[in-house]
């Protein structure tokens, strides 16, 4: 067993022992989004799959509009319209037009379309007042062609690509199974919200935020509840459980005489490390319980959460085969005082405000203390602290973002 490692240390290991999950299965289109595509998809037809116009029209033959003016209009003869799902099902003539409407197929015989801005229709007459080109016509196979691979395995399914998996033609994708993620909190003096509160008791916060952290990472959480501190009966709801790809326990990590889950993976198990260098979060306790991997998270409510974001995250990720990072990391600049720990990294709750000119201040999300969870719900970043430091006001600091998508200035620009 390795203990007080330092933080890259840590996730070398986590992701060593996180086995990409070999099961996949198929989910229709409105259930793929945040799924995790299990193959390479290809597309089943071209898009679009004939050439057709970008503009409500109509479809020409170039040669006869040539030096057409409003002055000097080019007159043609309507001879059908070409409605989309309908096409024109003739040829188009010398001196013929075609009504075309955004999305439909060009008929044979045109190789221009003329907005309908530049003409005026005189009953059978259409008057054209501008050369018709090419350009609005969108060719076949324009945005892709079939058997062309446009998603790959290990792509996150997106709005957009699950859009995109749809005009492939793909009614299902074939998706990786989720990872079960087992969620206990151990401590006697532990409650469920809602229940009444004991003198010296505190909610359990831990295993509602970790779910929700699970679920974000594109993991199932699994709820065990809450175990007393008590050997026997932890085992017993860890039973409960049934098959699991990985088990979170929050509580009963660090050095205090109740503390199990150590005693559980040592007695029964392994442990790959104990305490990272690193504050909140410096005892999680990693390894197996038999078969099952487990992640000691501490009992703090902050601790609990970095931890899983920093390690849990990334391990889910490379179970799923996610090719997408698990984290990001922004230059910032920081705008309060963050302190630093002794030997260790310190991972302060960070509020981002994002500069007109360019770049973020990083202000202090409030009380760092790791059991005042509040920070986890002002905060929208990790601000890291190098070991043996303090970061004053207006130093250059790497800070890892909660949501990366949730970052800049709120809004469209004014001028739209
Ligand atoms: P422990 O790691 O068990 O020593 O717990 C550390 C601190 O976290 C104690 O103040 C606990 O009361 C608190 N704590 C433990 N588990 C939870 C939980 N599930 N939700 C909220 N706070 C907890
Ligand atoms: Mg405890």
């Amino acid at each position: 067993m390795q203990t007080e490692i330092p933080v890259h240390e840590a996730l070398r290991i986590v992701r060593q022992h996180a086995k990409p999950i070999a099961e996949t299965e198929r989910v229709p289109l409105a259930a793929a989004r945040g799924r995790v595509l299990a193959e390479d998809l290809a597309a089943l037809c071209d898009h679009p799959d004939v050439a057709n116009t970008a503009v409500d029209g109509y479809a020409v033959r170039a040669a006869d509009t040539e030096g057409a003016s409003r002055e000097n209009p080019a007159v043609l003869r309507l001879v059908g319209e070409s409605p989309a799902g309908r096409p024109f099902s003739g040829a188009l003539g010398p001196g013929e037009a075609v009504a075309v409407y955004t999305g439909s197929p060009l008929p044979e015989g045109a190789d221009a379309v003329v907005a309908v801005e530049d003409t005026r229709r005189e009953g059978e007459r259409v008057l054209v007042f501008k050369p018709a080109s090419a350009k609005d016509i969108r060719p076949r196979g324009d945005d892709f062609k079939k058997g062309e691979v446009l998603l790959k395995k290990g792509d996150l399914l997106t709005p957009g690509r699950i859009g995109l998996a749809a005009a492939m033609g793909h009614a299902e994708l074939p998706v990786v199974r989720r990872p079960r993620v087992g969620i206990l909190s151990t401590g006697d003096e532990v409650v469920a919200p809602g229940e009444p509160l004991p003198h010296g008791g505190v909610y359990d916060s831990n295993s509602y935020a970790v779910a929700a952290l699970v679920e974000a990472a594109g993991g199932e959480p699994v709820t065990l509840g809450r175990a007393r501190d008590a050997l026997p009966e932890l085992k017993d709801q860890l039973a409960a459980g049934g098959d699991l790809d990985l088990l979170l326990t929050s509580g009963g990590v660090s050095m205090g005489e109740y503390d199990l889950v150590r005693r559980l993976l040592a007695e029964e198990g392994e442990i790959y490390f104990w305490k990272i260098l690193q504050r909140p979060g410096h005892p999680p306790i990693f390894g197996r319980y038999r078969d099952t991997l487990v992640f000691g998270l501490p009992g703090n409510p902050v601790s609990a959460m970095v931890v899983f974001f920093l390690y849990g995250r990334p391990m889910l990720f490379a179970m799923l085969g996610r090719t997408d990072p698990p984290y990001r990391r922004i230059r910032v600049r920081t705008g309060d005082f963050f302190k630093g720990a002794k030997g260790k990294v310190a991972f302060r709750r960070a509020a981002l405000f994002y500069r007109p000119d360019g770049g973020f201040v990083a202000k202090s999300a409030g009380n760092q203390s790791s059991g005042a969870i509040r920070t986890m719900a002002t905060g929208h970043a990790l601000v890291a602290v190098p070991p043996d430091r303090n970061l004053n006001p207006g130093d250059e600091a790497w800070a890892i973002p909660f949501d990366p998508e949730a970052l800049g200035a709120p809004g469209l620009p004014e001028q739209f």
